[in-house]
């Protein structure tokens, strides 16, 4: 048999079963206890997944040290793990001859169709005004039934073939309305942005861009007239977005613009509406892919732009095994095909922003709104002044609740954010101060409003318990909410605002399918007045009739143990303010606070990013975090605390001969912040340094002798939340 080639798939005993496999190389040498298995059979003779990808995936799992079936599994189409091709197959009916110019209609006289029923000379005109044939499902949708059809093929008239259904999930998303205004003018601005990628974009050669521009600087008009251009010069496009439901319209411009050329891949999609796009592109049937995190391992061929909308963005680092992070992967892969990548954002990660500043990437920038409409402007609310004149329940503040009101009398949007979701953060009894903790996890149980009470849930492992009435401890009926939620802040405003039509936003609001896209769409519709939520409505949207922001507590992250606090804090505050005064009315933003004269508060306020990083990196500089240095985070999980921290302490120690050579440090082991999640505890320890490599290959080099902690070991490569 010849060899299957790499990237085609194949079917290898282990142990007692056969399993689907991925061909990566044909002259590996193997190691010890590993034993050459015969191929029972092969599943493709070309490759499944182009080689490239396949070297895309062998380069994330060393990076990520992760292992290489983990990575492959995330390119991999979905359905492909079995023998089956995956489409959904269905039957398509044809007027036989109904080629172009065929005339099916006028044939409908000819000697072939005397003696036909009424009903099949139906069924024939309605199949002859589609030359490209109907499914036989939407034919009996109009009445035309299997028997009829059967009649037709019997007497010569009709075909009918097996074809692959195409899944669109455009059309599930209804995102195929939004036209884009081919003859809309460019700000001066963005037409000397786009002069200027466009000129690297000719070179044809691996280059970055980071297209810093201020929210609402238009932005994505100059994404699609770069994707025009390269499309164009005979190359591909692959869009990367944070989450598409979030941001549907710029999905939809690309849509609108490069019709059917378009594919789209996230992980929302059904699994068969996946593998559709997935073989469109794989048949080089696209130009153009827009997707999410993953997209970035899409099959195509000739790749010549990759743009990463919202880079800053946490969605983009995948949180479980191989944890990649999508930007980065895009970077690599974009130097292998000597592409460009144009990195865009309002509040650039410091990764990105450091790099533009040393000359490595190519910066961009937009430093105005479209049609010179102003920032929003930013007030400042100090809770602790509200707190002492209005006592410790304030929710919302004297001067939000009067812009509200305000905004709710001119028939303008107003969009409140909470970053955390429920209705309080937790319930303790006044009595004996029992609380509701998790059982699993090292956390308080976040309390939701439930149809017939109260119940507590864990965000982390999802356990949840009904809140009895009366204490479970000391049976006292004093049971108290402590800080609060969305719910929270959406009951207050109902009660506030009665007449407001208000949505919320958040992950339970949303849980259901569609529930999203309804409520953005309602809210777009101007048939909701106010929506709260999570960080979720601080994503690119883009609703020209909101003019007020109101953010809740500026301060929810600024408490965690993370040194990307600030950084978080100050992206999403810029980000909210962001969606105000992006159509004709100039909007504002009221911040309520605790630390009004935090920095990264202050700078959000001013909107002002180059004072904000020269602040952050000077403090990144001192404790020696990213981007100055490298960072690999350990967990090490284990069934009690002693267990977890000696195994730690294990491979710690024999990590310590490798940092003689002075390439990195390790910081712990110590308890992780979550010290116990899912039943589990957790130690956790660092290693920084300047060269990644050598780092992971000690690493490595200790723990591959370990097996048994080896599985018990978390590894995180330049991780983005270190709780
Ligand atoms: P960003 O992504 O930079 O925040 P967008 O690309 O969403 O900004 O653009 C903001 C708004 O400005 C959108 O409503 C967009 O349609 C509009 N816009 C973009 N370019 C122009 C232009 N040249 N003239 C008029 N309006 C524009
Ligand atoms: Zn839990």
């Amino acid at each position: 048999m010849d060899l299957p080639p790499v990237g085609a798939r194949v079917r290898v005993p282990v142990g007692s079963r056969t399993l689907t496999g991925c061909v990566v190389q044909h002259d590996a040498t193997l190691e010890n206890g590993t034993g050459a298995k015969d191929i029972v059979e092969a599943l493709d003779r070309e490759p499944l997944l182009p080689e490239e990808i396949v070297a895309l995936c062998r380069w994330v799992a060393e990076y990520y040290v992760a292992g290489i079936g983990d990575a492959l599994a995330v390119a991999m189409p979905p359905g492909t793990r079995g023998r089956a091709s995956g489409f959904k197959k269905q039957r398509v009916a044809m007027v036989v001859g109904s080629d172009p110019g065929d005339g099916a209609t006028q044939g409908l006289e000819s000697p072939h169709h005397r003696g036909l029923t009424p009903r099949q000379r139906e069924a024939l005109q309605i199949l002859a005004a589609a030359p490209a044939g109907l499914p036989t499902s939407e034919l009996r949708d109009r009445g035309v039934t299997t028997d009829i059809l059967n009649r037709l093929v019997r007497r010569g008239l009709v075909s009918i073939r097996d074809a692959n259904d195409e899944r669109d999930p455009f059309e599930r998303a209804a995102l195929a309305d939004v036209v884009p205004d081919a003859a809309r003018e460019l700000t001066a601005e963005q037409r000397h942005a786009l002069a200027e990628i466009c000129d690297l974009a000719d070179e044809r050669d691996f280059r970055v861009a980071l297209l810093h521009g201020v929210t609402g600087s238009g932005k994505t008009e100059i994404y699609l007239r770069l994707a025009d251009r390269v499309c164009r010069a005979g190359r591909q496009v692959l869009l990367m977005v944070p989450e598409i439901a979030l941001t549907p319209s710029v999905a939809a411009l690309f849509r609108g613009t490069f019709g059917t050329r378009v594919a789209i891949q996230h992980s929302a999609l059904s699994d068969g509406e996946r593998h559709d796009q997935w073989h469109r592109i794989r048949r080089g049937d696209v130009d153009v892919v827009v997707g999410t995190r993953s997209a970035v391992f899409a099959p195509l061929e000739r790749p010549g732009l990759v743009i990463v909308d919202e880079e800053h963005d946490a969605s983009y680092k995948q949180e479980e095994t191989p944890r990649y992070h999508g930007r980065d992967v895009a970077i690599l892969r974009a130097s292998r095909a000597g592409a460009l990548v144009v990195l865009g954002s309002a509040t650039p990660s410091m990764e990105s922003y450091q790099h533009a500043v040393a000359g490595k990437y190519r910066h961009v920038t937009l430093e105005r709104r479209v049609l010179d409409r102003p920032l929003a402007a930013v007030r400042l609310v100090n809770m602790r002044t509200e707190y002492a004149e209005g006592g410790p329940d304030v929710v919302v503040s004297r001067d939000l609740v009067s812009a509200i009101d305000d905004r709710l009398r001119r028939r303008e949007q107003v969009l409140v954010l909470l970053n955390r979701r429920g209705y309080s953060t937790a319930v303790f009894c006044r009595q004996c101060g029992d609380t509701f903790e998790c059982p699993n996890c090292s956390v308080s149980l976040t309390v939701h409003s439930a149809r017939n009470g109260w119940r507590a849930r864990c965000h982390y492992c999802n356990y949840s318990v009904m809140v009895p009435k009366a204490c479970r401890k000391c049976a006292a009926p004093y049971l108290e909410h402590s800080g609060f939620g969305t719910e929270r802040v959406e009951e207050e405003l109902r009660r506030r605002f009665p007449d407001a039509r208000i949505g919320r936003i958040d992950r339970d609001s949303v849980r259901r399918k569609g529930a999203l896209t309804q409520l953005l769409s309602k809210f777009a519709a101007a048939e909701l007045d106010m929506l709260v939520g999570t960080q979720m409505i601080a994503k690119g949207h883009d609703f020209p009739r909101v003019t007020l922001v109101g953010v809740i507590s500026a301060d929810v992250g600024l408490g965690l143990a993370d040194f990307r606090a600030s950084e978080r804090t100050f992206q999403l505050l810029t980000q909210v303010a962001g969606r105000a005064g992006r159509g004709e009315q100039a909007g504002e933003a009221v911040v309520q606070t605790l630390y009004p004269e935090h920095y990264s508060i202050q700078l959000a306020c001013r909107q002002d990013y180059p004072a904000f990083f020269e602040k952050e990196i000077a403090y990144r500089r001192g404790m020696r975090y990213p981007p100055l240095v490298a960072l690999i985070n350990g967990i090490v999980r284990g069934p009690s605390f002693e267990e977890a921290m000696q195994d730690a302490r294990e491979i710690v120690g024999r990590l310590e001969p490798a940092t003689a050579g002075g390439a990195f440090t390790i910081l712990g082991p110590a308890p992780a912040p979550l010290g116990r999640l899912r039943g589990e505890h957790r130690v956790q320890f660092f290693l920084k340094g300047s060269r990644r490599a050598e780092m992971r290959n000690a690493l490595m080099e200790v723990v591959n002798g370990m097996p048994e902690i080896r599985r018990r070991l978390t590894i995180d490569v330049d991780p983005l939340s270190v709780l």
